[in-house]
C-alpha cells in the first residue's frame, strides 16, 4: 500500500525520512544494544536522547534560561488542569479567551479551581473570529488569561499577541507550535501536546518562566502535576514517554535541518495561501472564518450541500487523501497541513478541489 496524504488534525503527518531513521534505530538504538522503547529512561543513551531534543526545541524556539522546558504526559487537557493547580490560588479570578472547543475546555477545568471567566466569547459566531483583548477587559488580580493560541477545529489564530499588562499570559499552542514563530518570552507559559506539529501522541510539552516553579502550590495538588517537581526532576520524576520524546526529538532535528521555525512558517504560509487563495476565487467552496485570524496549520472549508460535501471527501479519499472531514461538531472539510505535510499533499488536495467543482468528478 502506498501512503496516503494524511489532512488529519491529529496524530498527523510525519516526514518519512524520520520513520526510516526510527525503523533504523528501532531494533538496536546505536551504542545502547536495545530499543528506546526498552531502554531505562536513567540510562545513559536516553539521558543523551531527553538532553538533545530539550536543546535543540530550545535552539528552534529561542527559548530564554530563565524557561523551563517541562516534558510531560496526559496530553493537552491535562494541562487544562495543571496551569489553575500551578498557578493560582483556589478561589482566585482566572481569565479566558474563548476561542473554540478546547478554550471551553480548559475554562472548565478552571471552575474547579478558580473563579475562571470568559472576559470574551466568539461562541455566538460559531468561533469564526478571535475577539479583540486589551488589558482593561482583564482582572487585575487574575493570575493569567488563557488563550488558545491556534483554534485547530475553527481554523482561527491569534495573529497578534494579546496586550496583557502585569497579567501573565498562558496559551494552548498544541497545533501551531514549531509551525510559525511564536515569541516565547511574551508568553508566562506555553504548553502543546506533541501530536501535532512534534511528533507522536503521548507527550506534552510545557516551556513556563521559572519564576512560576517559586509560587506556593495548595497542598491537594497532585504530584504528577506539579511543575516545580518535575522541573527538579528533569522532567523524569516517573517513567517519562521515552518514546514520544525520542521521536519529537528526530523532528526537532528535522526542523532545524530545514531551516528552523522561520524557514517551517514560510512553508506553511506558501501552503495554507494556496487553499485559502483557490478557496477566494472558488464560486463552491467557502472559508467561514475572519480573513485576518485565519490559520495557517488548519484551513476550514465549506461546500453548498451536505452532499457534495460527502462527495467530495469521496472523491479526495480515492486520490490517496485522508481525514479531511471536518470536526464533527462543526461538520465540512478541513485541511491540517502541519510540518509533517508536504507541499504537494496541498497542491494535490486544491487540483482535486478544482476538479470537483468543473465537475470532474473522480
Ligand atoms: C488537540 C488539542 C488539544 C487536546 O490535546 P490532547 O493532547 O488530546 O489532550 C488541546 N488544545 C488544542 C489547541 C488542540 O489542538
Amino acid at each position: 500500500m502506498e501512503r496516503v496524504y494524511n489532512f488529519s488534525a491529529g496524530p498527523s503527518m510525519m516526514p518519512v525520512e524520520i520513520l526510516q531513521q526510527a525503523q533504523q534505530d528501532l531494533v538496536c538504538y546505536p551504542g545502547a544494544g536495545c530499543s528506546v522503547m526498552e531502554m531505562s529512561h536513567r540510562s545513559a543513551p536516553f539521558e543523551a536522547i531527553i538532553a538533545e531534543a530539550e536543546a535543540s526545541l530550545r535552539r528552534l524556539m529561542r527559548i530564554p534560561d530563565d524557561y523551563a522546558v517541562l516534558f510531560l504526559q496526559g496530553g493537552a487537557s491535562m494541562q487544562f488542569s495543571a496551569v489553575p493547580m500551578n498557578l493560582a490560588r483556589q478561589g482566585q479570578t482566572l481569565d479566558y479567551a474563548v476561542t473554540g472547543q478546547f478554550a471551553g475546555k480548559a475554562l472548565t477545568e478552571g471552575e474547579r479551581w478558580g473563579k475562571a471567566v470568559a472576559v470574551t466569547s466568539s461562541k455566538a459566531d460559531t468561533f469564526s473570529h478571535i475577539p479583540k483583548i486589551t488589558a482593561d477587559m482583564l482582572d487585575p488580580d487574575a493570575a493569567y488569561l488563557h488563550i488558545t493560541g491556534n483554534n485547530t477545529i475553527f481554523g482561527t489564530s491569534y495573529n497578534t499577541l494579546p496586550e496583557t499588562g502585569a497579567i501573565p499570559l498562558v496559551a494552548d499552542w498544541s497545533s501551531a507550535i514549531l509551525g510559525r514563530e511564536i515569541d516565547v518570552a511574551a508568553h508566562a507559559l506555553i504548553y502543546a501536546g506533541a501530536q501535532k506539529n512534534m511528533g507522536p501522541a503521548g507527550l506534552t510539552v510545557v516551556i513556563l518562566r521559572r519564576e512560576l516553579l517559586e509560587r506556593e502550590v495548595d497542598p491537594v495538588v497532585p504530584a504528577m502535576l506539579r511543575y516545580k517537581l518535575m522541573a527538579d526532576n528533569g522532567s523524569m520524576y516517573n517513567t517519562p514517554p521515552c518514546f514520544s520524546i525520542y521521536m519529537a526529538g528526530l523532528m526537532f532535528q528535522w526542523v532545524e535541518k530545514m531551516g528552523g521555525v522561520a524557514a517551517m512558517e514560510k512553508r506553511n504560509r506558501e501552503k495554507a495561501a494556496l487553499l485559502y487563495d483557490f478557496i477566494g476565487r472558488s464560486a463552491m467552496f467557502h472559508n467561514p472564518v475572519a480573513v485576518e485570524d485565519r490559520s495557517i496549520m488548519n484551513v476550514t472549508f465549506t461546500l453548498p450541500t451536505p452532499e457534495d460535501t460527502k462527495a467530495f471527501l469521496q472523491m479526495a479519499e480515492g486520490r490517496g487523501m485522508i481525514n479531511l472531514k471536518g470536526h464533527r461538531s462543526v461538520g465540512g472539510c478541513r485541511a491540517s497541513i502541519y510540518n509533517g505535510m508536504p507541499t504537494e499533499g496541498v497542491e494535490a488536495l486544491v487540483a482535486c478541489m478544482k476538479d470537483y467543482e468543473m465537475g470532474l468528478r473522480k
